[in-house]
Formats: C-alpha cells, sequence, structure tokens
C-alpha cells in the first residue's frame, strides 16, 4: 500500500504526499518534455491542477498547494483575525505560530522573557487561545525563533511551505521550498484556496571544491549576495549544486538558504543528501530521512537542467567575507577588509559582537564560536567588545547549556539572550552608546540596514559568520584578522587562533529543554479567543461588506499622491508595528506619509463635502462614516502588491495611457463605468468632474481574472471562500 509518513512528530496523523509529486510531474513532463531543476520539480509537484497550468518560468503564475504554513506572532495577529473572520472551524492545512519578534533584549535570557511576557501578555492570550481553537500549533514565548524551529521539527525534504517572515527560506537547508509571504497569502493557504506564485526563474549555484578552516556556510551567502546584489535573486528561486554541497552540513545549508532573503530570492534550494538524514535523524525523524531517500530521484535536479543564469563558487578557494555596513551585498573579503575599514573611515572600534539568531545559531555555529571562546580563554584572554549570543530555540539553549559551550561563551564576558529575535529585530535596548553616536557593530546575523539593530542611523553593522565574529570581539577592532594576526595573552605572549572546530551535531542527542509547545485541544469547540474589548493592540474584525452591484459614482479623490508611494508611504512601520493586530489603530498611518499633489503636503487633504482639510486617515475616515466611497490616485510605483489589493475587496486600475494621470485634479469627481460589466480584459472608463463643470473620459485597464472578479463581488477573497464553503 502507500507509504504513510507523518510530516512532523507534531502532526501524526497529517502525511508527507511524495505520490502528488509523482502524480503531478508525470503530467508535467509530458507537456514540457524538457530537463527540470530541483525547485521545478518540487514546485510544479504541488500545482493545484498540473493538466492546465500555465508554465512560464518569469511570466506565469502558479496556483499551489503548500504542505504547511508557518507564522511568526508579528504577523499572525492580522492574518489570525482575518481567517476567524470567514467563520470556518479549523485550518486547512497543518499551521504553526511562533512567539519570537515581541521580546527585547535587555540584560539576559529570563528576565527579558518573563518582561516580554508582561508587555505582549494581550497579544499572548489571544494568539494561545485563537490557535487552540482553530487546530493550530503554538510555540510559546521563549521556544525560540520561527526558521529554528522549523527546521527542528517540520521541514522535509521535497516539502512546499509558506510562512509571513522573510527568512522562510531558512528550510531550503533540509530541501524544501519555503516561501516568506504576506498575512494575506497564509490566509488563503490555511481557508483552503490555491497559494498564487509567480512561476519562478531558476539561477544555479554551481558549489566546486570543499570548505575548511575558517571558511563557512555563512561565507558562501556572503560570497552569492556580493555578486547578485540585493535585487539579483528578485523573482528567481537559487538552487545549489554541485560536489561542493557534501562538504556542507544541513545547518549550514539553511543559513545560506535564510540570507537569499537579502538578495531578493523567492527562496533558496539544496538537493537532498547525507547531511540532511543525519540532521533528520539527529531531529529524531529516521522515517522522513528513510522516505526521502526512497524518493531521492524527484529530490534533485534531472541531469542537464536548465538554469537562466548559472554562478561558480570555488568552495576551497573561497575566503572568510564581511558584508556591510549598512546593506548586506558590499562583500569584503577578510584579507582585504582591514584597508577597506580604513579607506572608508568605518569606525575601528569594535563595540559589540553579537551571534545567533535565526541565520547562525546552529550546534556547529555554537561549538565553533566556543572553540574560539576557549582558546582565548587559555591564553588568559576575555572579549574586549560586548559580546551577545542568541540561541535559536530552546533546544538549543538547553543543548549547549548541557555540553559546554555556553559556560565557554559566558567565561570569556558573553551575555545569553532570550531564544528570541532581540537586536536582530531592533528589540535591544542598547545602552553602551548613546544614539546618534557613530559605532560599529558585527553579527552573524542576516540583515544590516540602517538602523535595523538599535534604531541609530550612526551604527555601522556588519555582518559575518559567528566565527569571525567571536575572534573580533578578543581583538576588539574591526582591523584585527584572526586568520593572519596574533594576539597578545595574559601572559605577555603572542599567539595565533587555531583555526575553529565544532561537531555538527550534539553526540549525546539534542536536549529539548523545556516544553514549550502548546498542541491544539481534542475539544476545540469549548475554547473562547481572547480579545480584550478595551486593547489597543487587538480588534476583532467584521467582513467587509460586499460590492453593492452599481457602478460607482460621484466619488472624491481622498489623494491623489505625487511622485514615490511605496509601501512605506502607504503604510509606514516604526512605531505603527505594535497595532498590527488593530485595524482601526493601523489605519491612523494610511497614506500618511503620502504626498498630496494639491499642497505638495503629507498627510494634508480637503475632505471634498466640508471643505476642511486633515490627515489621510480621519478624511477617510469621514466618508465611510458618511456612507461615502473614495478613490485613491496614485503614480507609477503605487501599491506594488496588486494582488493583496484585489483580495481585500479593492478595485485596482490602470491608467491606459499613463500620461492620463495629468488630467485628474485632486478636487475631481469620479465616475466609474464598466465595474458591473468587468470581465476579463475589460476596459473600464473614468469619467471625471472638474471642478469648473466640464467632464472628461478617461480609459483604464485591470488585470482582474474571473476568480479575482468573484472576490471583488464578495467584498474580499475570504467572503468569497467563506461563502462557498457554506
Ligand atoms: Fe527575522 Fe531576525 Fe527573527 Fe530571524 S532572528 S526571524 S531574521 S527578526
Amino acid at each position: 500500500g502507500a507509504t504513510k509518513v507523518p510530516m512532523s512528530l507534531f502532526d501524526k496523523d497529517r502525511y508527507i504526499n511524495y505520490q502528488r509529486i509523482e502524480d503531478n510531474l508525470a503530467v508535467v513532463r509530458s507537456r514540457l518534455n524538457r530537463p527540470l531543476t530541483l525547485s521545478e520539480k518540487i514546485l510544479y509537484g504541488h500545482l493545484d491542477n498540473p493538466h492546465d497550468a500555465d508554465i512560464r518560468p518569469g511570466a506565469s503564475y502558479l496556483k499551489l498547494r503548500p504542505d504547511r504554513v508557518a507564522c511568526q506572532d508579528a504577523t499572525a495577529q492580522m492574518a489570525l483575525l482575518q481567517f476567524m473572520s470567514a467563520g470556518l472551524p479549523t485550518v486547512a492545512v497543518p499551521t504553526t505560530v511562533h512567539c519570537d519578534h515581541l521580546i527585547e533584549a535587555q540584560v539576559g535570557g529570563e528576565k527579558d522573557l518573563e518582561r516580554a511576557k508582561n508587555i505582549n501578555k494581550e497579544v499572548y492570550d489571544f494568539l494561545a487561545t485563537c490557535t487552540a481553537k482553530y487546530g493550530i500549533g503554538f510555540w510559546k514565548p521563549g521556544s525560540g525563533i520561527i526558521h529554528q524551529i522549523i527546521l527542528e521539527n517540520y521541514a522535509f525534504p521535497g516539502g512546499l511551505m509558506i510562512g509571513t517572515d522573510s527568512h522562510t527560506p531558512n528550510a531550503g537547508g533540509l530541501g524544501m521550498i519555503a516561501v516568506g509571504v504576506g498575512g494575506a497569502d497564509a490566509v488563503d493557504v490555511i481557508a483552503d484556496l490555491p497559494w498564487e506564485l509567480k512561476c519562478p526563474k531558476r539561477i544555479g549555484v554551481h558549489l566546486k571544491g570543499a570548505i575548511s578552516g575558517w571558511t563557512t556556510p555563512k561565507d558562501v551567502i556572503l560570497k552569492v549576495a556580493g555578486i547578485l546584489t540585493v535585487k539579483g535573486g528578485t523573482g528567481a528561486i537559487i538552487e545549489y549544486f554541485g560536489e561542493g554541497v557534501t562538504s556542507l552540513s544541513c545547518t549550514g545549508m539553511a543559513t545560506i538558504c535564510n540570507m537569499g532573503a537579502e538578495i531578493g530570492a523567492t527562496t533558496s534550494l539544496f538537493p537532498y543528501n547525507n547531511r540532511m538524514g543525519d540532521y533528520l535523524d539527529a531531529t529524531k525523524r529516521p522515517e522522513i530521512r528513510k522516505y526521502a531517500e526512497s524518493f531521492a530521484h524527484n529530490l534533485r535536479p534531472d541531469e542537464n537542467a536548465d538554469y537562466d543564469q548559472v554562478i561558480e563558487i570555488n568552495l576551497s578557494e573561497l575566503e572568510p567575507h564581511i558584508n556591510g555596513p549598512y546593506t548586506p551585498d558590499l562583500a569584503t573579503p577578510l584579507s582585504k577588509f582591514a584597508q577597506a575599514v580604513k579607506d572608508n573611515n568605518w569606525p575601528d572600534k569594535l563595540s559589540v559582537g553579537l551571534i545567533g539568531s535565526c541565520t547562525n545559531s546552529s550546534y556547529e555555529d555554537m561549538s565553533r564560536a566556543a572553540s574560539i571562546a576557549d582558546e582565548a580563554a587559555a591564553h588568559g584572554l576575555k572579549a574586549k567588545s560586548g559580546f551577545t549570543i542568541t540561541p535559536g530555540s530552546e533546544q538549543i539553549r538547553a543543548t549547549i547549556a548541557r555540553d559546554g559551550q555556553m559556560e565557554s561563551l559566558e567565561k570569556i564576558g558573553g551575555t545569553v539572550l532570550a531564544n528570541a529575535c532581540g537586536p536582530c529585530i531592533g528589540q535591544w535596548d542598547r545602552q553602551d552608546v548613546p544614539k546618534g553616536t557613530k559605532n560599529s557593530i558585527i553579527t552573524s546575523y542576516n540583515r544590516n540596514f540602517t538602523g535595523r539593530n538599535d534604531a541609530n542611523t550612526a551604527t555601522h553593522a556588519f555582518v559575518a559568520s559567528p566565527d569571525l565574529v567571536t575572534a573580533m570581539v578578543f581583538g576588539g577592532s574591526l582591523s584585527f584578522n584572526p586568520v593572519t594576526d596574533s594576539l597578545k595573552g595574559a601572559d605577555g605572549k603572542e599567539f595565533k587562533f587555531s583555526d575553529p572546530s565544532g561537531k555538527e551535531l550534539p553526540p549525546r542527542g539534542y536536549d529539548a529543554g523545556e516544553n514549550t509547545y502548546q498542541a491544539p485541544p481534542a475539544d476545540r469547540a469549548s475554547v473562547n479567543v481572547i480579545v480584550d474589548p478595551k486593547s489597543d493592540r487587538l480588534q476583532l474584525l467584521s467582513p467587509f461588506k460586499p460590492w453593492d452591484g452599481k457602478d460607482p459614482q460621484n466619488l472624491p479623490i481622498l489623494i491623489k499622491a505625487k511622485g514615490k508611494c511605496t509601501t512605506d508611504h502607504i503604510s509606514a512601520g516604526g512605531p505603527w508595528l505594535k497595532y498590527r493586530g488593530h485595524l482601526e489603530n493601523i489605519s491612523q498611518n494610511c497614506l500618511i506619509g503620502a504626498i498630496n499633489e494639491a499642497n505638495g503636503e503629507a498627510n494634508k487633504v480637503q475632505n471634498q463635502i466640508t471643505g476642511e482639510w486633515g490627515g489621510v486617515p480621519q478624511v477617510g475616515a469621514a466618508y465611510r462614516d458618511q456612507g461615502v466611497g473614495w478613490v485613491v490616485i496614485g503614480d507609477e510605483n503605487y501599491g506594488e502588491d496588486e494582488t493583496n489589493l484585489k483580495k481585500q475587496g479593492m478595485l485596482p486600475l490602470n491608467f491606459k495611457n499613463p500620461a492620463d494621470y495629468d488630467r485628474v485634479k485632486p478636487d475631481d469627481r469620479v465616475d466609474l463605468v464598466g465595474i458591473k460589466e468587468l470581465a476579463e480584459g475589460s476596459e473600464v472608463t473614468m469619467r471625471l468632474h472638474h471642478k469648473d463643470g466640464s467632464t472628461e473620459e478617461i480609459p483604464l485597464t485591470h488585470t482582474f481574472n474571473a476568480g479575482q472578479i468573484a472576490w471583488h463581488r464578495a467584498g474580499s477573497a475570504l467572503n468569497h471562500m467563506a461563502k462557498s464553503k457554506q
């Protein structure tokens, strides 16, 4: 009979479906008649309908059926509130929620965690009860960082996953296609809608030689980022292959895939090999290893598979790299770095080194860092710079506490932070330098954009392997090169670090540590979802109203935005992130960054009914209260995520002739003709009523397909879904 291997130890009755991949590929192969890359095999193996799918890399859209969904606590709030509003009893695919983003690093792991539990109590209570109600696995604060927990427990070769976080691709280290998405995509999938993805292009990275010495897997992606730059991976899946792959540990491959997000890649992926098998064994999933091995022909690319672009890297010649400051693609080889620090006048003194995070906190990473710390300690040295360690999960924390690496790192002056994002996402109550002071830090994280870690725009943040970060805190300066330079020990004698060494996997097995997982209860009917009606962070949602069936008439223009109007102008971040679960409160940032063409100012628009001037959110709310709809006129780059707008019931339309943008006056009234007849490829006419009484008509186009038109009519994609399930 069919093999039944559970997807994870937590989903005992949900099975890995390799048969679907096999069946889908038989159809796709007969249609395409060409060799396939690995990412093509896994993606097309998850097509909703392989017979009709339009498969053109870089051009068409694929409708896919992911195996699982993962959400972090910041993005989960709105996604779950939306899911609740649809009235469905349970999520359609295995799903987990992870509490990791809201924990601020202040003094150290335990105290910081307790503080976060108090500050975020209402959010955690909501997530705990909502996940229980709808059949979602819940990882409590302190359990660890989403991507590490996914790798340890849920990722499997040949799987397809989406996650509401940009570094979801981390699971590519276990041969899974894992893509970071917005909350709306996650809602679709848990509500049983197929997930739409632009058919990715394929970038191959051919790894030759073998890694050794101070060079680590992190240096592979630092090098790739330097080659491809922050935009180079856009719309593509990066697929690694070649004999060099076997010299990388599974967790090292995960590091490489994780940071592929920095070059804009849809995701990154490795072919199945024994290193993945060993990791599956170590994480108590030997059945998955066996099953993957029996399916290995579909977990590697076909011979002569065709890539859109191929990069070659010889690991035997690859140097350690340091990337930054301010951008992750400014890659400098270690041997040239001290000179670059001088040439660019980067602050040479190293203030803080930070290791760990979802990117680099494997047992191997921690062991190698500890080997460096031990050697320095043997020479009587302590860290000259600040030094923090962020374990990626409770399992890693408990295991390095048991096996001694934590002691080694603490002994030389390191502070172990909570198993959470912490300084990586700016949750860092940094006290060692005043805001505005020019200084340097180096991390083993993935991102280093201005102000990301400590909200200080003068902080020069560099990214490197945990090995280099650890060694450099003993040098205390950016120009210290541990491969070539000596340090003076406490005895006055000079010494040079040996090559770092460390075990890939814990010889005594992982220690799971504290149990921080909450499984959904068997009786879910009695679970009450807790949302405090007085909360300013959470608010229950009601479904959006369906379209009234009429062509809109006489609509005021809320704002005619001039110039750049990106997602940051439409929905600012920073302090607003706190309100991600409260639609009314987060709406107070709606379009406040956009420049009004009428007066050249931000967040000041005229209410076309009263004539008064006010903020964009306030005027929009005033229209709503009077039952008046409105339009926003944007420039070329407005609303990058068109599909998301459609899902929320909005009507994104484009000027047929872009120059017509200039014919719209901010105080025009607008009729839209042709909404009733909206069909794939149809035209809509915008009739402008100018203030002087004249009118003119402007042709508009749209990109709705038949399915999306149904979303608009129902008021949202979710409404449509809920209706069709009744
Ligand atoms: Fe994102 Fe950093 Fe958290 Fe990783 S550790 S999930 S990169 S915030």
